[in-house]
Formats: C-alpha cells, structure tokens, sequence
C-alpha cells in the first residue's frame, strides 16, 4: 500500500526557496581574492539567483540538461550559480581551478561545458587551454573591472549580465532525480572520472550533515567554508548553511593561516571544513602567534585525509577548538562517516578517546558501510580485520558520467572505495590506507597513514609522507618523507625510529627518511604519493 503523503520533490530549489522564506536576513560574507570584504543577506543573493537564472535562460541559451562550468574560489556569486545553474535544470559542473591544464582541458571538453564562469584572477589558467575547449560557447567574467584585458573569446561581465535580468523567475518543475552538479575526481588514479550528483542526493546529504550526530551546525552558528566549492561542492556547505540557517564565510583565495585567523576573528566564525593541512598551517600560525582573546571557532571539521591525533590533541589543548574527524570521497558527496564520542565513550581515558576520534567514524544514516577480505566476504566488526571498504547509499554514485568503469562496483551493486580499512563492533572504521599506498614488507601490511600520524606527532615534525620502496629482501620498505618545524632544529634518522618504537613493531618501522622543505601535494591539498614514487625512482627526492 502506497503512504499517503504529498509528492514533495527534494531539490535544491526548495533548499534555495527555504532559506530565502526563514533565514533571508542571514549574511553570505566573502573576502574577495583583492582583499575585498563583501556583506549581503540570502535574500540578496536569492534575487541574484532568480537575475541568473534568467540570464541562463534567454541570454545565454542554457537548456535543461545542459552543462554549465565554474573556475572560481569561494565567493557569494560561486553560491548563486550553485543554485541558479541547478535551478533551471541544468547541471553545475565546479572545475578544480588546482588541476594541471591538461586535465582541465580534458574535463570541459568531457563534460560538455557550454558556458564557463570564470573569477578575474583565474583567466589567466583558461586562457592557455581555451583554444583546444570545443563545445563553450560564452565565458563569464566574475569580479572582473569594466576595462579588463582577456583573450577568451565571446566574454561577458557577470555583474552586467545580471544588471539586465528581472529578478523575477519561476523555477520549472523537476525530478528530483535529474542532476544539480558534478564533480570530476581529482585524478590520483587516472583520468579524472566525473560523478553526478542528483537534486535528491544533494539535498539528503546536507540535511544530514548538519544534524548534530554529524557537522552540528545551527542557526546560531557562523560557517567559514573552506574547502573550495570546487572540492565536491565545499562538502555540501553551500547547501547545509541554507538549511540550517547558519551564515557562510567565504575565504576565496585568502587561504593562508594567517589570513583564516583574521577572518575566524573579524566574523566571529564558530565552526569550518578543511583539510588536514590547512588546519595544521592554522594551529602552528596560533602557537607562533598566540591570539590576545580566545578564538570564537568552536569546532573545525576534517576530512580528505587522515587527522592526526597529535593535531587534535594540540589545537583542544593549546586553544580549546574541537577537531572532529570525517570521511568521504567525491564518489559518495562526499561525507560518509564522523567520529564523535558517545556518552559511552566519558569513562575512557583521554588518549583512548582520542583514539577513537582519530578514526574516522561512523557511518550517517544514509549510508552502509562493508569492509570486504580477500575472499570476497565481509570481514568481522573487530576493529582488527582490515579489507576493502564499500560503500552504497543515498548520495552514493551509482556510474561515473559516461564512464562504466565496471571494476569500481561489485556484482550487488556497492562502490569500492580502494580504501583500506577496519570497522569495529560500533561501526567506527578506521582507513588505513587506499590499496595503492598500503605497503607489503615480508608478507605483512603496513599501514602508511599510521606511519604518518605517529611521525607528525614528533614535536619537530612539522609533515610526514609514507611511501612504499622497492626492497630485494622484503619486497617493499616504507620510505618517509619528512618536513621539519624548524630547518635549524634537525632530527636524526634514528631519533624518529626510536620514537616510532613506542607505537609500531621493528619491521613497520622506516629505515630511510629524506628531509623535504614540503611534501608535494595533490590539487586538494593531500600528499601526492605518486610524485613522491615518481621523484623517488628518478633519485631526484630531498
Ligand atoms: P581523490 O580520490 O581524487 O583523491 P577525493 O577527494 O575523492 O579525491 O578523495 C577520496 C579519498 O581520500 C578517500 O578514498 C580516502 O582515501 C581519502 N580520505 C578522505 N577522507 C579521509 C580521512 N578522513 N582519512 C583518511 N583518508 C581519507
């Protein structure tokens, strides 16, 4: 027997339409990539929105199903085209401005873009590949000056686009299954590979984010969004802070610690998203230069890789910021998992609390988690077994875009991950590493992440990369790459060993280090084994 419930299609238009109806006197605050503070309310930017969708529709001819491109940082305008691309029905494709012009190239012209909007800062980048981008009819300019020189073709100003509109526009009717966005992979392993998100999907997610199991965030809260709307749509924050009321700081490119700090105290932000790195660049700038009144920031949430413990031990400590630790993918929207404690969890002592922090947490409704063995069947809830971690659910990708890449999903329908992990009889799952980087040395599994965290809690220590290292005896060693604090303050190999034996048995622990002045990165800011592999090969590393 069919419920008897109204037919109540959940798409970003009714996120958009809730946030202007109840929180339209809430701010989007942007700290343009000039230095520029910019301040207008959701109500400004739902008209904006409706002038855009406008603008889509009869001036620049976008259709339903069409692709439309966005090269920008995070900004007010990057939040109206979120909502108004996806608005009218067609599909708002963020490109990651960090990718390599080939690749870029490679994904406007896969996905189709017909139009691309553009910040002023970054034509510079699309400018070399613009030639070779076959199907982009029109580029649009955002935060551009009337008289700016550019050699893209057929460019138009975002501000005079939307000048000309009526801010008037009803939305069309639409499936909430039909796509909002897309995301292309950022490429670690092969050709970027796009997922689509859907209205529902995208909508499921952000509510579930923002409840309190999961990133906690309320009508009381201010958001800084850090991880770039180009990185599977800033975790879904532009859509969440709608939902919940919250205002959004946008930091645009203003991403170093010492500008963050500023504006976490210019606008009394209380919670933000981030990657590891961005938040330990943040923690050493406040050790260096303590602020004179606590900060307002009352939580940070981490994922795209592993958080330190050291990390979360040292901002609670040192300044009292919570640093709650997730998991996610651009396969799955991205957030899978978080680790929170339990009331359970109070009698534990605080390093086992914090063990548990460190891992990576449970799964959110919506989502089902399987760590799978080599045999194919799913290993115990043990917290012990590791094996390949699948995933399915509700904001899950069910194909890549015009893809089949079969092997990432199993014959009953699961995404596999390629991460490596263990799940407990709670449901914490702890990744250990992704297939490719976990190491093998004499028949047993060495987790590179582990490695990692230990080293980064060394208190000269400022970065450490694990990678496995061809070796006659064992097959494979884990090779480490470390960043000091200070250059004037070295660590001998055999002081880090020595401190790595409290943790790990002598054959998980590295024989060879090289000192780096960084650890190469990927586009989203994650260590770039790979290029650590390819520089170690070459014997060009250190
Ligand atoms: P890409 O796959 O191109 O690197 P994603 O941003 O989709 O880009 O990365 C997803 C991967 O990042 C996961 O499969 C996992 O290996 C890693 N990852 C994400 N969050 C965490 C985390 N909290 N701890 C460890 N690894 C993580």
């Amino acid at each position: 027997m069919q419920g008897l419930i109204q037919h109540y299609p959940l798409t970003t238009n009714a996120i958009l339409e809730f946030g202007n109806r109840v929180f339209h006197h809430k701010r989007i605050i942007s700290h343009l990539p000039g230095g520029e503070r910019h301040e207008y309310t959701f109500g400004d930017m739902y008209l904006r929105t409706k002038q855009l969708a406008n603008a889509l529709h009869d001036r620049l001819g976008i259709e339903r199903g069409d692709m439309v491109g966005t090269f920008a940082w995070n900004h007010g305008p990057h939040v109206e085209l979120y909502y108004g691309i996806s608005g009218i029905g067609a599909v708002c494709h963020t490109i990651n401005i960090r990718l390599s012009a080939p690749q870029i190239e490679y994904i406007i012209n896969h996905s189709e873009d017909k139009v691309v909007f553009v910040d002023a800062t970054l034509v510079p980048l699309l400018e070399r590949i613009a030639p070779q981008l076959e199907t982009v009819r029109h580029y649009v300019l955002l935060h551009a000056p009337a008289d700016f020189q550019t050699t893209l073709p057929n460019t138009l100003h975002y501000e005079d686009l939307l000048a000309e509109q009526p801010d008037e526009y009803e939305w069309p009717d639409i499936d909430e299954n039909e796509a909002c966005g897309m995301c292309y992979t950022s490429g670690t392993t092969g050709l970027p590979k796009g997922v689509l998100y859907s209205h529902r999907s995208t909508y499921l997610h952000a509510m579930t984010i923002l409840s309190p199991n999961a990133a906690n965030i309320d009508a009381n809260d201010v958001t800084l969004l850090v991880v770039p709307q180009f990185h599977v749509m800033a975790w879904g924050y532009p859509y969440l802070c709608l939902l919940a009321g919250s205002d959004m700081v946008m930091p645009s490119s203003n991403l170093q610690p010492a500008a963050l700090i500023k504006i976490i105290q210019q606008e009394g932000v209380t919670t933000a998203n981030g990657v590891p790195t961005i938040w330990l660049g943040v923690y050493q700038e406040l050790k260096k230069n303590p602020p004179a009144e606590p900060l307002t920031l009352r939580e940070y949430v981490v994922g795209g890789s592993a958080l330190p413990k050291s990390l979360i031990r040292g901002f609670e400590d040192d300044f009292g910021i919570r640093g709650v630790h997730a998991w996610g993918m651009t396969e799955t929207s991205p957030l899978g998992t978080i680790s929170r404690l339990q009331r359970k969890h109070e009698r534990l002592s605080q390093e086992e609390q914090l063990t548990i922090r460190a891992k990576q947490g449970i799964a959110f409704p919506g989502v089902e988690l399987r760590v799978v063995g080599e045999d194919g069947t799913a290993v115990p809830r043990d917290g012990k077994e590791m094996g390949e971690l699948q995933v399915r659910g509700a904001w899950t990708i069910s194909s890549y875009f015009k893809t089949l890449n079969k092997e990432s999903f199993t014959a009953d329908g699961w995404f596999r991950t390629g991460d490596v992990s263990t799940i407990d009889a709670d449901g914490y799952m702890e990744i250990k590493d992704r297939t490719k980087d976990l190491i093998k040395s004499g028949g047993e599994w060495i987790s590179s992440v582990a490695l990692e965290s230990a080293l980064m809690a060394h208190p000269r220590v400022r970065e450490a990369a694990v990678v496995a290292i061809p070796d006659d005896k064992w097959i494979e060693r884990p090779l480490a790459s470390v960043v000091l604090l200070d250059a004037t303050e070295p660590v001998t190999e055999k002081e880090l060993a020595d401190f790595l034996s409290t943790d790990f048995v002598s054959y998980q622990i590295p024989r060879d280090y090289v000192f780096l002045q960084e650890v190469p990165k990927t586009s989203v800011g994650k260590f770039d084994k790979k290029e650590i592999r390819r520089q170690y090969a070459e014997g060009t590393l250190g």
